[in-house]
């Protein structure tokens, strides 16, 4: 479980057409590095010790003065050192990785370093005004697995230029590079973007939800084919990003929809004669249902028959099983 200290646009000079830092995180100011502790004992309280990461995410980490970042660093390695956590992460700019930023990360005990990649098409990279290109995602990744940090590498679907048959090429590069763990997030136009003002002008169009859905399925499934940790699907929800949100593929529980998209796609190869009899323990039960039973319903509008029933391993049919 994640301890997230929301350390939002410090240090980033850049302004990718995407990024409203407030109406995503609702921070608009760095914390001071004292509260890293008050927020680690918040989550710690009860907690199971050891089982916790303390996660800096909002920015771009490395992007920061390098004394603020020991500053940051100090207080967490405290928690690392007392066995409290069991691990530090950090996400940054695949631009804003070298020698000297991983020697400082190493030296603080950072485990898992996220690249917020987004694309590995240098076109897509450059209609979001990214900064940099696909070289500088490599180039990191090489470094960061050489050293030894567990590896995340992030993307976005449906940024301008984007297109399916490029969001694919990003995984599998993704893959390619050694990628340990992966976010994958839908593109939402936020208010006071340059993806509004985009929008507005009729000169982008976003992906609906079922675009998103669709292609986060095929995504997702590729990831876990290739033993790559999906951590996240979608950002988390929140007043303020449902707010400032202006168009795009928002949904509160987009996650959900995708695995449950994901299991779908595996049923429909496993329907035999009109019947899809599943047999799985109960915490699986709404994967398979769906969001509002949308799979069980929509099995049942193609006329096929839809059971599910608890039992041990998830088996369907009695021959084929399911993953999640
Ligand atoms: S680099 Fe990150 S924080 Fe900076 S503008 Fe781009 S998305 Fe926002």
């Amino acid at each position: 479980m994640n301890i997230p200290v929301f350390v939002p646009h410090v240090g980033c000079p850049n302004d990718c057409a995407f990024c409203n830092q407030r109406s995503i995180t609702g921070v608009t100011e760095a914390p001071d590095p004292g509260e890293v502790e008050r927020i680690a004992n918040e989550y710690l309280s009860g907690g199971k010790a050891g089982s916790h990461t303390i996660a800096f995410f909002g920015g771009s980490f490395t992007g920061i003065e390098p004394g603020l970042q020991r500053s940051y660093l100090a207080h967490a390695k405290k928690y690392l050192d007392a066995g409290r956590i069991s691990g530090i992460r950090l996400s940054t700019r695949p631009d804003y990785i070298g020698p000297a930023e991983l020697d400082l990360l190493a030296e603080y005990g950072v485990t898992n370093i996220e690249l917020g990649a987004q694309s590995m098409d240098d076109g897509v990279l450059a209609a979001a005004g990214r900064g940099h290109n696909s070289e500088a995602v490599r180039r990191a990744s090489h470094m960061i697995k050489e050293r030894g940090f567990v590896l995340g590498l992030q993307m976005m679907t449906g940024l301008p230029e984007d297109t399916p048959e490029k969001a694919l090429a990003t995984a599998e590069e993704f893959i390619a590079l050694g990628a340990d763990e992966t976010r994958i997030y839908p593109t939402l136009v936020m208010e006071n973007t340059r993806l509004a003002a985009m929008y507005r002008a009729g000169s982008y169009r976003p992906q609906s939800v079922e675009e998103a859905v669709e292609l986060g399925a095929v995504l997702y499934g590729r990831f876990r084919a290739a033993g790559v940790k999906v951590l996240r699907i979608g950002l988390s929800d929140s007043e303020d990003l449902k707010g400032g949100c202006v168009a795009g593929p928002y949904h509160p529980a987009m996650g959900e929809l995708i695995i449950g998209r994901y299991v779908r796609n595996q049923l429909e190869s496993m329907a035999e004669n009109g019947r899809l009899d599943i047999r799985a323990p109960k915490k699986y039960f709404s994967k398979i249902v769906g969001i509002k039973r949308c799979n069980a319903e929509y099995f049942l509008k193609k006329g096929v028959a839809f059971s599910l029933t608890e039992g041990n391993d998830p088996l369907v049919n009695g021959k084929y099983s399911l993953d999640f």
